[in-house]
């Protein structure tokens, strides 16, 4: 199937179908092209309503599952934003549409330098990959207005809360290492607010303030 078509399908019938509202956000879904951040062998499943393995067993989530932590980030075109966990670069390149920079940080080398190819590829220059230890942010260029955490974490760091700006959103899948809860933690100016949008199943967050490896 012609790719622009499969993506209409997507949007339509596994974010639509299910709430996602946001008309930037089903702009952004339409735009960047899914199949470039999947593996040639997998490019005929690109569009299914499932994850797909991206290799050194990590995964580029579930179309759905992207679009629900894009939309619960709220972003603004003027918002500076954080991912925990580039893997492919997907996640990165729609928020990349959304906002006015994105900083990616991925753990494994050899998916930061592949993201990195596919982005630049695409003329997405406002995305900046960085390889190190995501659970520990990354202060040097925060705060940031929104930070979107793609792997499943124990506990929310408390570090990745003080990175946010007043007003800023962290976006994390928190609990055991098979099932976890998406919450969304607002940091506002008299303390946090945190509310759960859901149940989730996400690979592991690895790294100091996530699980030992
Ligand atoms: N957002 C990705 C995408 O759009 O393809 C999917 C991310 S995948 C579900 C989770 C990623 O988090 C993996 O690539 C994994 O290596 C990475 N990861 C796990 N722990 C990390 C950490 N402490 N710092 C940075 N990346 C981490």
């Amino acid at each position: 199937m012609d790719p622009l078509i499969a993506r209409r399908h997507m949007v339509k019938e596994q974010l639509e179908a299910r709430g996602i509202d946001d008309p930037r956000v089903l702009a952004a879904f339409l735009e960047v092209p899914r199949h470039k951040f999947v593996e040639e062998y997998l490019k005929y499943k690109a569009h299914e309503d499932y994850p797909l393995s991206i290799g050194y067993g990590q995964t580029i989530s579930q179309p759905y599952m992207v679009a629900l932590m894009t939309q619960s980030l709220r972003p603004e075109p003027e918002d500076k934003i954080l991912e925990i966990g580039t893997g492919s670069g997907y996640q990165a390149a729609i928020l990349s549409r959304l906002c006015r920079v994105v900083y990616s940080v991925e753990r494994i080398s050899a998916l930061a330098s592949r993201a990195r190819k596919t982005l630049d590829e695409l003329g997405y220059y406002n995305v900046h990959v960085r390889l190190g230890d995501g659970s520990q942010g990354l202060s040097k260029e925060g705060p940031y207005d929104g930070i979107v955490v793609t792997a499943g974490a124990p506990h929310v760091p408390g570090i990745l809360v003080s990175q946010l700006a007043v007003n800023g959103r962290l976006i994390i899948p928190v609990g055991s290492e098979t099932l976890q809860e998406l919450k969304r933690i607002t940091r506002t100016k008299e303390g946090v607010q945190e509310e759960s949008l859901g149940g989730c199943r996400f690979v592991k967050l690895i790294g100091k303030n996530g699980w030992d490896s």
